[in-house]
């Protein structure tokens, strides 16, 4: 199992996850890429996909054949089994591994990119998050969950065949408490949800708005990385998983409308997806929650980032981006793309 360590001189969490690298050798990159367009050696597809154990299922349309499916991570960062232990040694802490990390197996195709799927395909994926984030808040021990997905090895995929992942873990990302701590305070101060002002604001200004439809809106962030973008729901949500079933087809519809603009305009650049959800609150009362209001104040959203260049030292060291195009012009070079 894995441990989450905290360092309070560098006030973050990493993740010891040692299984997942034995060797050495292991280490190389050119290891880790060897197979990665290499159909036989996939994991997903053919037979070896009919032997993994299913968690979740959807099938294709009228058909027994599987279409998307959900199946244990072989190499899991987080661990279902045992307690919740906190261990102190010194200033540090440290929390055992407990959560749950789970594939999801977008497409029964190998190797194909986001933009040929088709609708019905990332809707599967967006319906395969909901469900399982759902599922897995059951688990009082779980506080908080991310679904991911790296398109690309500059991303960090490893596989070419289509897939995400679901992540949950026994603690609150640090980044994620630092929107809450914001988004609580604005809520405490005006009663009203940060991002829906912001939104508004964004709506009026035009400016940074990339695409949109009758639920969603995408829109290039105002201080953020070269043609990220993010997309949020037009009326206020805090959580992912309450999204309703009928309105992920439009959700799927832009999020392939930014992939197809992003194919166009940087040649099928490597991208990160995540989609942030707010922590659950419903029967958490035992946590002591600092963030009673979250179901007002945060807004969730999904995060893309295109992978342009590697971040420099500087940008690790102070967590600023150099982003060598502005956001406003991020906007319009996407809003620009012909989509025939
Ligand atoms: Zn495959
Ligand atoms: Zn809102």
């Amino acid at each position: 199992m894995s441990d989450i360590r905290y360092d309070p001189l560098k006030n973050s969490y990493s993740v010891v996850a040692s299984e997942r690298r034995r060797r050495l050798e292991d280490f190389t990159l050119q290891n880790n890429n060897d197979q990665y367009d290499d159909a036989s050696f996939c994991p997903f597809c053919g037979d070896d996909a009919t032997k993994l154990y299913e968690i979740y299922r959807m099938n294709e349309e009228g058909s027994s054949n599987w279409a998307t499916k959900v199946v244990p991570n072989k190499y899991p960062l987080f661990g279902i089994k045992g307690n919740v232990d906190r261990t102190g040694e010194g200033y540090y802490d440290c929390i055992n591994g407990i959560g749950a990390h789970e594939i999801i197996i977008d497409s029964n195709r190998h190797g194909d990119l986001l933009t040929a799927y088709t609708q019905k395909e990332i809707a599967n994926l967006f319906i395969a998050y909901k469900y399982r984030i759902l599922d897995l808040m059951n688990d009082t021990r779980l506080k908080y969950f991310v679904g991911i997905k790296n398109i690309g090895r500059g991303a960090g995929a490893l596989i070419n065949h289509p897939h995400s992942q679901l992540i949950a873990m026994p603690l609150i990302p640090r980044k994620i408490k630092d929107i809450l701590v914001i988004a609580s305070e604005h809520y405490g101060k005006k009663c009203r949800c940060l991002t829906c002002d912001i939104l508004e604001q964004e709506y009026q200004s035009g400016a940074r708005v990339v695409s949109e439809n009758h639920d969603f809106i995408a829109l290039v962030p105002y201080s953020s990385s070269a043609f990220e973008v993010t997309i949020y729901p037009k009326h206020h949500s805090a959580s992912y998983e309450h999204i309703s079933d009928n309105v992920i087809p439009q959700l799927a519809e832009l999020v392939r409308d930014i992939f197809i603009r992003y194919d166009i305009l940087l040649d099928t650049p490597a991208v990160s997806m995540a989609v942030r959800t707010a922590p659950p609150t419903a029967n958490r009362e035992s946590d002591n929650n600092p963030f009673k209001s979250v179901d007002k104040a945060y807004h969730w959203n999904i995060e893309l980032k295109p992978v342009i260049m590697p971040y420099s030292a500087f940008e690790k060291v102070t967590g600023i981006h150099i982003n060598p195009v502005t956001p406003e012009e991020s906007c319009r070079y996407l809003k620009e793309v012909v989509i025939v």
